[in-house]
């Protein structure tokens, strides 16, 4: 039996008065109910918005250290219940087990982390020209913090937002993506379990169109923090930015990796499947276009083929799974929708690119591991985020032309390229347009402590996660004091 969750609103749980719930389904078994969360209504998020601004005048005059062990406690209960979120989150979204524990081992780092960060430096102190004064910076939060997450990296994305947000003092409110919610309430349950105080951390499900642009809206609402869709992004930094509020945007990738002749190619192809396919290329980091050097074009795609053939796809339970499902129907149609366009568009069809339905496939969101050869910058498929397990070949003479190609996109969230030429990497490192600049290995893959963003489409140009998270969760007073 399916467990109901409930929405967590200035210290309790509650339910909505919209009588309404939203169901979770399991992709790898489609009439598996994983749970339901609250379809909540935009009275109830406006209640959840006036809580987390009442908590906030107290949350902020604790001391950061203070913080910081409210963060700890939490990231300790996560620990005692990784197996169950990891477990709740493959049912929910289809990623494998292990995949799903990396995931959740890396949600407890984050929280330990920030919860250090409440004893470091909030401030500088800056030479005045009036030598009998002293004059210095300091770090202020927010106030309450709209934290919209994606269904992708339903634990590690809401608490890479939320950690930060709570250690500099700001309140929050998390509105999961529908399709993750189950696992995002989990992770909350960790929350209230560390004790915090009432209203710090509050939790709201239902649809995008209601609560997230009803946090978009909120006046009482400070900033807020979205990863997802390009759409959706532009649609909130505008809502935002128009009531003067600070927003910071997480959006799509189209990300290259470049092959170049010189390579080691095993290499290359292995970071090429797992930085393409593994989450079932459902990563915004995920490689998704392939742009191979010509002289080693044939010998790579063979390569790549074989390797992609020996790719086990199942139930993310399972121990012999490399490969899940699509996450959900949506994104399952949403791939399928690619792959005729590449073929319509003339690319070649190298590998899969068909639904499985062998055995117990069949109860699930399946696709082959895809590899399209002959892809031209001016197909769809080489233009737009297809989120799904689906590779682009695309062949290039030169590194000058590799990058060229790699930068003909709207994104510009990550790129790798595969090299022992020094020339080439300093070349890459210079010209590629992307946040994070990846070299010798994978596409995906960031460490907390680094800065995490994209360039052009990508993002709104700030930064998460490690130091750089301070930027957006912070605002800055200008101290003059003279005696
Ligand atoms: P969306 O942008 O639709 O959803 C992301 C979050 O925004 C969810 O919490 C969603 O809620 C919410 N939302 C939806 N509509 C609105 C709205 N009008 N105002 C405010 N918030 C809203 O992304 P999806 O999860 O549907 O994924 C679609 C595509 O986005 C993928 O195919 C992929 O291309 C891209 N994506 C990129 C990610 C990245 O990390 N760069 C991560 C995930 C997706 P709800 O779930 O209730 O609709």
């Amino acid at each position: 039996m399916h467990k109901t969750f409930l929405n967590y609103i200035g210290g309790e749980w509650q339910t909505s008065k919209s009588g309404d719930i939203l169901s979770s389904y399991n992709p790898a078994n489609k009439t598996e109910v994983v749970g339901s969360v609250q379809k909540s209504t935009r009275e109830e998020l406006d209640e959840a918005a006036a809580q987390a601004k009442k908590a906030q005048k107290a949350w902020r005059k604790l001391a950061g250290a203070e913080r910081g062990n409210y963060l700890y406690k939490a990231a300790v209960i996560m620990e005692e219940n990784l197996e169950e979120i990891a477990t709740t989150m493959t049912k929910e979204m289809g990623k494998s087990l292990p995949e799903a524990k990396g995931e959740t081992t890396r949600g407890i780092q984050i929280l330990k982390y920030f919860a250090g960060e409440g004893m470091r430096s909030d401030g500088d102190v800056i030479p005045s020209t009036d030598p009998s004064a002293l004059m210095f910076s300091k770090r202020v939060p927010i106030g309450v913090v709209g934290v919209i997450t994606p269904w992708n990296f339903p634990v590690a994305i809401p608490i890479w937002k939320i950690a930060p947000a709570l250690i500099y003092g700001n309140t929050v409110i998390l509105k999961p993506a529908s399709e993750g919610s189950v696992t995002a309430a989990k992770v909350i349950e960790c929350f209230e379990k560390a004790d915090f105080p009432a209203g710090v951390v509050n939790f709201i499900t239902g649809s995008g169109s209601v609560i997230g642009q009803g946090l978009a809206e909120n006046k009482d609402v400070n900033a807020v923090t979205f990863t997802g869709s390009n759409n959706v992004g532009k649609n909130i930094g505008n809502i935002v930015g128009a009531r003067g509020g600070k927003y910071q945007l997480e959006m799509g990738g189209k990300n290259p990796i470049i092959i170049a002749e010189d390579c080691d190619i095993e290499a290359a192809v292995d970071a090429t499947l797992s930085g393409g396919l593994k989450s079932t290329g459902q990563k915004c980091t995920c490689s998704s276009r392939v742009i191979v050097q010509s002289a080693i074009y044939d010998q790579f795609k063979e390569r790549l083929i074989k390797k992609a053939k020996e790719i086990t796809v199942g139930d993310g339970m399972d121990a012999s799974t490399w490969m899940g499902p699509c996450a959900n129907e949506g994104q399952f149609n949403t791939v399928k929708y690619y792959i005729d366009k590449g073929k319509e568009e003339g690319a070649t069809l190298a590998l899969g690119g068909n639904q499985l339905t062998e055995g117990n496939l069949k109860n699930g969101y399946y696709i082959e591991p895809t590899i399209f050869d002959n892809v031209t910058s001016d197909m769809t498929i080489a233009q737009e985020e297809i989120f799904g397990p689906v590779l682009a070949l695309m062949k290039v003479d030169t590194i000058e032309d590799a990058i060229a190609v790699a930068n003909d996109v709207e994104f510009g969230l990550s790129a790798s390229i595969f090299t022992k030429n020094i020339d080439h990497i300093l070349t890459f490192i210079d010209d590629i347009e992307a946040g994070l600049v990846r070299i010798n290995s994978e596409t995906a893959g960031v460490e907390l402590q680094a800065p995490f963003g994209g360039m052009k489409a990508s993002s709104s140009y700030s930064r998460e996660q490690g130091q750089a998270a301070k930027e957006f969760f912070t605002t800055m007073k200008t101290v003059f004091i003279k005696g």
